[in-house]
């Protein structure tokens, strides 16, 4: 067993993140002392470091594990030294474990944690049509979660198009899935979403910075299921207005707790508690 672990998060402006506290008190209940430190580019004394650099200092310095975060998931993948099937395939890593030799391997708890949110708070929600609107950082992840998930038909929209077609064009690709993915214009997403199962939210609409929905919700039916990935507010604009119209919804708690339940195992050995970690996210205030 592990007799304590220091962990970090790389990313751009995440001095907020509730990530180190959830590891820290999760790790203090396994009683293995836990460090877990956010080294942040947006801080003056990081000015110009790059990621390699970011990266060896954290190997050489002993870490156990890294959390890697917008603008990096993608490019860190070149520096590691093995990187595990699923987060090879959509090409992003969000957990890195290190071992005791400094060798290291990618993961990607966003997606198993977005599947695992979903399955606990929309069990046997109907997966024949869903749309998904944003095909960006988490889009991918939430894209091929859904394709695991074992959504039949998946429309894909975003503002930047050719991302919503790269995507669907990368999901369909893994054939094991059997998920028809497709890209459709913004002006076709009313009628893809009216006829559709489910709704994901995958763009940053309903932040504070964005207001609004990003689907006309006057679509819905009441037998249509909502989730959100935004989790700056928990409840969203598009959530509260499905919710009225008696959808089921899954805001973004679900996602971001479960990938830091998965990434706690990968990084521990040790079974993360559901009820503790949530605990821990929502005692930061929604
Ligand atoms: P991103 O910038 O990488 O991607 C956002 C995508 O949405 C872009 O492709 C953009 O073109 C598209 N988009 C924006 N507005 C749109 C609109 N009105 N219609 C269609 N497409 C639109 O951002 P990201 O990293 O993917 O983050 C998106 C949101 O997900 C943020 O609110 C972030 O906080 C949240 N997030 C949540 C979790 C979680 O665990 N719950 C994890 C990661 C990100």
């Amino acid at each position: 067993m592990t007799p304590s672990l220091l962990l970090g998060l790389i990313g751009d402006g995440i001095s907020a993140s509730r990530t180190p506290r959830m590891h820290e008190n999760e790790g203090a209940a396994h009683s293995i002392p836990t460090i877990y430190r956010t080294v942040d580019i947006a801080e003056p004394r990081l000015a110009g470091a790059r990621l390699e650099e970011l990266l060896n200092a954290a190997i050489r310095l002993g870490f156990d594990g890294l959390n890697i975060t917008h603008p990096f998931k993608q490019q860190v993948i070149g520096f590691l030294d093995a990187v595990d099937p699923v987060a090879q395939r959509i090409g992003s890593v969000n957990t890195v474990v290190i071992d005791g030799q400094g060798h290291t391997t990618g993961h990607n708890t966003d997606v198993t944690g977005f599947a695992a949110g979903f399955r606990a708070g929309l069990r046997g929600a109907a997966t024949e049509a869903v749309v998904q609107i944003g095909a960006g950082g988490a889009g991918r992840a939430v894209g091929f979660a859904l394709a695991e998930l074992g959504v039949a038909e998946l429309v894909i929209a975003d503002t930047d198009v050719d991302r919503a077609r790269g995507l669907a064009a990368d999901i369909g690709a893994v054939a094991a899935v059997g998920t028809r993915a497709r890209a459709i214009g913004l002006d076709e997403l009313e009628a893809a979403a009216a006829s559709a199962n489910g709704i994901v939210n995958a763009t940053p609409v309903g932040m504070k910075a964005y207001p609004g929905t990003p689907v006309d919700t006057a679509v819905f039916g009441a037998d249509t299921w909502v989730a959100d990935v935004v989790y700056f507010p928990l409840e969203t604009q598009l959530l509260a207005e499905a919710r009225a119209k008696g959808c089921r919804t899954l805001d973004g708690s679900g996602m971001a707790v479960n990938q830091a339940i998965d990434a706690f195992e990968l990084f521990s050995g040790q079974k993360a508690d559901p009820a503790r970690m949530r605990e821990t996210f929502l005692s930061f205030g929604a």
